[in-house]
């Protein structure tokens, strides 16, 4: 019987020479090699006693030995887990419990912490270090570099993947085999990747962008990744002309842009640029255009469904929209009351459904009826609208909607107006508590480097443009905006920061 997923993502590069990862000092790993340490450790993993779809629970540094235990998992039938290399030990530990997981892979430095805690909650503690060396790498070594394929289902469970935890504690969603592997190969089709493609890969892979988006499309199509470990503006500079994709989070670009290095000619050998995991400002779209010459794509897409929509890849690429339904996914914006579908034009809580849509979160029944429709739609907690051509625009989160007096308040149309004013780089605008309004609008604004925006003229600005019910109460100035490490700015660090400003 056949693994669906390792079938169409691993198996075919079995032997081949062609390069899988580019490594910063310019090592090469092929294909051939990876998916020979993918079959040890799916060795040393069944050996430590896993059985098909017991969950394996990694917090380890971004390497290729990181990546192969995904590969592993998915050869071995086990379900991956990997877990934000921020999180503290008390943070694994809820993991760890929450998941069931059977075995904890965590870094060398981190293991005297956490052993107790695993061996309490009957997991299994190895170690994998940014190196690739530790105790899998020691269980895995003169092991055979091949693995009998465990037969799964398109059905079966092939990764947990807990959300950012943006917006509350975060979840484990359920994702198949097939969630994973529809996706990726809807993604190759629609931005065209093939074997020649070379993906600059610099976002972590414990998230949903770096892991699923980035490395299933590339195994997919046989493409090559430049892995580096993180971020660095000079190591992106160094390797852009190496490179004819990258896929990155809106800090990246504003990184990139802040860098006199960056030219039409330093990515004369792309063909791609892709932005997700957090809205694209307009402004960032432009200049990127305007000074190397190519459009960002910007695409929307969460853990729980992994890609839904995209701007086209030969087509206007619309600045502040996440483009149309990518094909196979249906995507529609209803009445949160009522869940009937609105008419373009009106704001709505976003739904989705399609062959990308997760199972439901794991050991939440409540949580998952009341957000996956028996019809199959998941009601994805975001607002948006479809405009008058059928691209999709984000306009936040519901639960970032502020409500004074009885009325909706989107914050996004508050920081669009504030982010066009002059000396502004970006806002966020958030609710907070308010003795008569129940809330009421408070506007954080970051300047642009070295400028000191004018306040009465940013509040004459909004008075001119938006009905009084939306006008901020007040005006705050940061440095910075709090963002989580997909740079995502965190709504409730502001919400919690300025709680007392009006009572
Ligand atoms: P949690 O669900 O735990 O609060 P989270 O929703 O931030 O965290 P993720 O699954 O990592 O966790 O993020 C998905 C969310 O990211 C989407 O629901 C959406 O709000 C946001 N997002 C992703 N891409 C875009 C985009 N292009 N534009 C605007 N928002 C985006
Ligand atoms: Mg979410």
């Amino acid at each position: 019987m056949a693994n669906h997923l390792y079938d169409s993502l691993f198996a075919p590069h079995a032997g081949q020479d062609r390069p899988f990862l580019i490594l910063p000092d310019g090592d090469r790993i092929s294909y051939a090699a990876f998916l020979a340490r993918a079959a040890q450790f799916a060795h040393a993993i069944t050996d430590a006693g896993l059985a098909p779809g017991d969950r394996l629970a990694v917090q380890v540094e971004k390497s290729p030995e990181a990546l192969a235990i995904y590969a592993a998992c998915v050869q071995a039938g086990v379900v991956f887990l990997p877990l934000n290399t921020g999180y503290t030990c008390d943070e694994l530990s809820y993991f760890v419990e929450n998941s069931g997981a059977r075995l904890l892979v965590c870094d060398p430095a981190r293991a005297d912490a956490l052993r107790g805690m695993a061996e309490g909650q009957g997991a299994q503690l190895l170690t994998l270090g940014a190196d690739g060396t530790g105790s899998l790498a020691d269980a895995a070594a003169g092991k055979p570099d091949s693995f009998d394929t465990v037969a799964r289902h398109a059905d079966d469970l092939a990764a947990f993947l807990y959300t950012s935890g943006t917006t509350g504690r975060s979840k484990g969603a359920m994702l198949t085999q097939d969630n994973l592997l529809s996706n990726a190969q809807t993604l190759v089709d629609f931005w065209r990747f093939t074997e020649d493609d070379v993906l600059l890969h610099a976002l972590p892979i414990f998230h949903t962008h770096g892991l699923f988006v980035a490395t299933n499309t590339t195994l997919a199509a046989g493409s090559t990744m430049i892995f580096l470990p993180k971020f660095d503006p000079d190591a992106m500079i160094e390797r852009l002309p190496q490179a004819t994709a990258m896929m990155g989070v809106p800090t990246f670009y504003t990184r990139l842009l802040d860098d006199d290095r960056l030219t039409r000619d330093l990515t004369r050998n792309m063909r791609l640029f892709v932005s997700g995991s957090a809205p694209l400002l307009a402004d960032t779209h432009e200049k990127f255009a305007a000074r190397t010459g190519h459009r960002i794509l910007e695409r929307y897409g969460m853990t729980e469904t992994n890609m839904n929509t995209s701007n086209p890849y030969d087509g206007e690429r619309r600045p502040g929209t996440v483009g149309q339904p990518l094909p196979g996914v249906e995507v529609k914006v209803t009445d949160p009351e009522t869940g009937k579908t609105l008419p373009q034009g009106e704001t709505g809580q976003v739904e989705v459904r399609g062959p990308n849509v997760f199972k439901g979160y794991w050991q939440m029944p409540e949580k998952t009826a009341a957000e996956l429709r028996e019809d199959g739609f998941f009601i994805t907690g975001d607002l948006g609208r479809y405009d008058e051509d059928g691209y999709l625009q984000i306009v936040g989160r519901d639960k970032d909607l502020i409500i004074s007096g009885g009325y909706n308040i989107y914050p996004k149309e508050i920081e669009l107006v504030l982010d066009d004013q002059p000396g502004v780089l970006e806002s966020a605008v958030i609710g907070v508590p308010h003795a008569d309004f129940g809330e009421t609008p408070l506007a954080v604004i970051v300047p642009e480097k070295g400028m000191q925006p004018d306040l009465d003229a940013i509040a004459e600005a909004v008075r001119t443009a938006l009905a009084r019910y939306k006008h901020p109460r007040d005006f705050r100035v940061v440095q910075e905006l709090p963002r989580n490490t997909m740079g995502k700015v965190q709504k409730n660090v502001l919400r919690d920061t300025y709680r007392d400003a009006f009572t």
